[in-house]
Parts: structure tokens; sequence; C-alpha cells
């Protein structure tokens, strides 16, 4: 069937991201009830695909789909996963990883929460101390790209790290899963988590949780803090009965069905590169009209910039913004502190071309408010 092209729009927020218009479309099926076995069939080679995505064996780990955006993984894994009279160390170095904090605060767990700066990359010496200083740590925590600053995390480090003192290590890598490669065994992690909107440029309401089997098995007996996001409940639900627990988001379902196929034809290796490509472009554009990013190139994820506003009296970011947006692209606020940032990313379905065409409204906003080009910082 032909579809009509949809406008298509640049995003350079950090997700949901642009996607193709066979994506968009998959969504357009007949009604179907999820409780079909066509529909469980589905599910079950969708969640062999989220194992395969970073490299699990299907022996070993399984994917646990919730219906929700990524939190809803920060909140199962953190709630799910710390045994009785256990601690989870949370390494905070940004908002991300406090998000995973605040869980704790808000289920009155036993937490350390290890506040690092946020400006650089996790020192895995001093979550090492963190460590060594409490035997009751069981489960350590950390996000892979802190995607409010584009700070990436030495996981693969922090996990043999983890694992040399019998942790369960868990990362939020829902900024870097199906764009950055991720290998579970060789990186060291037993629990990664991602949503649909992100890497694999599908549509938002499909998140998922990848985890060791074992650990999930074992999990049954450890404290329930949380109904609807306990991860052995829906764990179990799918392994007994091949259905999520609850109504799973079925559109998106078939969204991400496509957007996997559409992974695996363009391969891990291929689109990794594009997404640098693009994050060289835009540093390229911002190079050439004078901006200023915040965190050093070589700690920078490749996938978001954390950009400084020019100092200059006519820079109001939401008048560029809104200019920019007029004319299909999207740029987004900064969440570096209290520093007056904007960000880009390289996610999504965009390359080097639509970075061109970006940087020349960007250019032509500049222009229309009389801010200094090249901008101006003091
Ligand atoms: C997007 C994102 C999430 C999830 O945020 P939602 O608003 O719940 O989708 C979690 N962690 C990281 C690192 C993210 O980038």
């Amino acid at each position: 069937m032909e579809y009509p092209k949809v406008k298509r729009n640049i995003l350079l927020n950090p997700g949901p991201a642009t996607t193709t218009d066979t994506v968009k479309y998959a969504q357009v099926v007949p009604d179907i009830c999820p409780r079909e076995k066509e529909f469980a069939q589905i599910m079950k080679d969708m969640g062999e695909d989220l194992v395969k995505i970073v490299h699990g064996d299907l022996d070993k780990y399984t994917a646990v789909l919730f219906t929700g955006s990524g939190t809803v993984n920060i909140d199962a894994t953190i709630s799910s996963l710390v045994p009785a009279n256990k601690k989870i160390l949370i390494l905070n170095n940004g908002a991300y990883s406090g998000r995973g904090a605040e869980v704790c605060q808000y289920y009155g767990m036993d937490h350390i929460n290890l506040e690092l700066p946020i400006d650089r990359p996790i020192d895995v010496a001093k979550a090492e101390e963190a460590l060594k200083a409490d035997k009751d740590i069981a489960v350590v925590y950390c996000c892979h790209h802190e995607t409010g600053t584009g700070v990436l995390n030495p996981i693969r480090e922090i996990g043999a790290m983890a694992h040399k003192y019998n942790c369960t290590m868990i990362v939020d890598t829902t900024s870097t899963y199906a764009m950055i490669p991720i290998d579970m065994e060789k990186d060291n992690l037993d629990f990664v988590m991602a949503s649909a909107q992100k890497g694999l440029m599908s549509m938002t309401g499909l998140s998922y949780v990848i985890g060791k089997t074992a650990i999930l098995e074992a999990s049954k007996d450890y404290p329930k803090r949380s109904y609807y996001t306990n991860l052995y409940q829906q764990y179990s639900f799918i392994r007994d009965k091949g259905e999520m627990h609850f109504t799973p988001p079925v559109q998106t379902i078939y969204a991400t069905k496509q957007a996997i196929k559409e992974y695996w034809e363009v391969g891990e290796e291929a689109k990794w590169a594009r997404h640098q490509r693009v994050w060289e472009a835009l540093h390229k554009g911002l190079d050439e009209l004078g901006f200023q990013d915040i965190i050093p190139r070589e700690m920078q994820s490749r996938l978001v910039i954390s950009v400084k506003y020019p100092d200059d009296p006519n820079w109001d970011f939401t008048k560029v913004h809104d200019y920019l947006y007029e004319n299909g692209f999207t740029i987004y606020p900064g969440k570096v502190s209290d520093l007056p940032t904007f960000r880009l990313c390289s996610l999504g379905t965009i390359d080097v071309p639509d970075i061109e065409a970006f940087f020349a409204e960007l250019r032509k906003a500049l222009e229309k408010f009389n801010i200094q080009i090249p901008v101006q910082y003091k």
C-alpha cells in the first residue's frame, strides 16, 4: 500500500528522534487484540531481537517489556533488583543517574547516592572507594550517557569493578542503546534498558529492560516495592504466557518491529558511524558560527552537544528555537545544572545534509534577531 509522505521534521532534541515514514506507517494495522497468538509471536521475536542488539546470548539474557516512557525502566530495575537488607550504590554524575537516586528515595530504599562532578565521566576509583567502604552494597547503578550533558561514562570499567565486589551492574543505556555498540558480556553488564523512541527510532510508549535471566529468577524473592513496575512480575508473565501483564502499546510495537528490521538492514557499525558523522557535522557548523560547547570533546558521547548561550544582548533561546521550529528543526534546552546552555543531538534518521540545512537556517535566525556572527563570549 502506498501512503503519502509525512512532513519531515529534523529533531535535534535527545529523543523522540526523527523516524522513517515506513516506521510511522507500520502503526497502521488492522485492529488486533494483543492477547492473540499472532501478537504474542511478534512480542517474542521482538524480545529476542532486543537481546541480540546488545549481543546477549539468548540462553542467558531476557528482555522484559513495559508500557511507558524510559523512566519506567529506571523505576523497575531499581525497585526490583535489590535484595532484602542490601544497598544500591548510585553513581550520580548527572540528571539521569540522579533520577535513579530519586527512585530510591521514593521507595524508601537503603541507598548510597555518590554525587560526582557532572562535567566529566565517573571516576572509577571513587566508585571503588564507596564499594570498599560498605559491604552491604549488592547493586551498582549508573547511566551510560548522561543525556543532559552529553558525558559518556566508562561502563566496561565500572561493570568490571562492580563484579569484582560481587555486585549486580545496572546501567541506564536509554540514550546509547542501538546507537553506540554495547556488548552485555564484554561490557560487564547485567541489566541495561532503553525506550523505543530513542536509538531504535520508533514511537514512544514501549520501554525494555534487558538482563540476566538468572538474576531475574533470583529476584522472585526480593522485596516488592512497586506493583506495576515489578520486574519479576512482568518477566514471569512474559515467560509463562508470552504476553505483557497489562495492555501493551500495540501500535508502538508494530512501529518498533519495523524499526528493528531497519536497524538490522543498516547494521550496528554503519548506524554508529552515521551518528558520529552527524555529531562531527554539528561541531563543524557550531565552530563556523563561533559557538562554544561545555564538555571537552573527548568526553562527549558523540550523541549530544551542550552548547553555551552566546553573551549577546539579543540572544533569546526561545525566539531562535521558535524560528527554527517553524522551519522544521527542533533544538532543545540544556540541562547542565544552572548553566545557560542548549542541546544539539545526533539521534534519529538524519544525516550530514540535514545538519547543513539546519545551520543555514540557524544563520538566518541569528541574522534576523541581530545576534552577532561569529557569536560572542565574554
Ligand atoms: C530519555 C532518557 C530516559 C527516559 O526518559 P523518559 O522521559 O521517561 O522517556 C532515561 N534515561 C536516559 C539516559 C534518557 O536519555
